[in-house]
């Protein structure tokens, strides 16, 4: 899942985006507002965390703009102006929730997790497919009621598979899903993480099938698994 932090301080931007990449997000930072637009237009984000005081003009505006153009990405307002009357503006003009500087970095991805499912229709954060169970709140994976002992990037491929479950997902949406802008990615890192998963889930397993030029599915089993 793919977020946007839009944060002009440099340091709280940098803490905010290594926590949220340790979560397994895939992380992209803007530090002005005016290019919040056009990279909506252009990318799918999952959450947008933005800031009320940026230097080129209130988070209020960008929210603004936001709306207007008809983008429905889940919005989360993260700003030192903590008074009522801003949150109340915030939420009016189409925010999906507010965090008040200084925050818990826990709140933080707590908050950014449940509006992340929210935003895709999923509020409850277990999902299954055969005897795999994915919390996604957590972010704990287990097969048969054990826990698979997965790292982050793992967790991302599944977590984009799993939440689609029987349907094709393209390996383009995945990089897009599991890697920011700035992160070097070899050609073939999403092979090597579905067969990771693969390994893990074993024969008794739900499969990720291969399906060649369009992407992977995963499936509760018994089908052909692809190359
Ligand atoms: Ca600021």
């Amino acid at each position: 899942m793919r977020i946007l932090i839009v944060e002009d301080d440099a340091a709280l931007a940098r803490g905010i985006v290594s926590s949220l990449r340790l979560c397994g997000f895939a992380v992209d930072h803007e530090a002005s507002g005016a290019e919040v637009l056009p990279l909506l237009r252009q990318e799918t984000y999952a959450l947008v965390l933005l800031d009320l005081g940026l230097p080129d003009r209130s988070g209020f505006e960008v929210l603004r703009d936001i709306r207007r153009a008809g983008i429905t990405v889940p919005v989360l307002i993260v700003t030192a102006r903590a008074a009522v009357a801003d949150r109340v503006t915030g939420l009016d003009l189409g925010a999906d929730d507010y965090l008040a500087k200084p925050f818990d970095p826990a709140e933080l991805e707590a908050r950014v997790r449940a509006l992340v499912r929210r935003g895709q229709g999923q509020p409850d954060p277990i999902v299954t497919c055969a005897d795999l169970v994915f919390d996604r709140s957590g972010q704990i994976a287990t097969l048969g009621g054990r826990v698979l002992p997965l790292r982050k990037r793992e967790l991302a491929i599944l977590e984009s598979l799993i939440t689609r479950a029987g349907r094709v997902v393209s390996k383009d949406r995945l990089v897009a899903e599991v890697f920011g802008f700035d992160e070097e990615i070899s050609p073939n890192a999403i092979e090597v993480y579905v067969a990771r998963l693969r390994r893990h889930f074993g024969a008794g397993g739900p499969r990720i099938v291969t399906l060649r030029g369009l992407g992977y599915v995963m499936e509760a089993g018994g089908s052909e698994e692809g190359p």
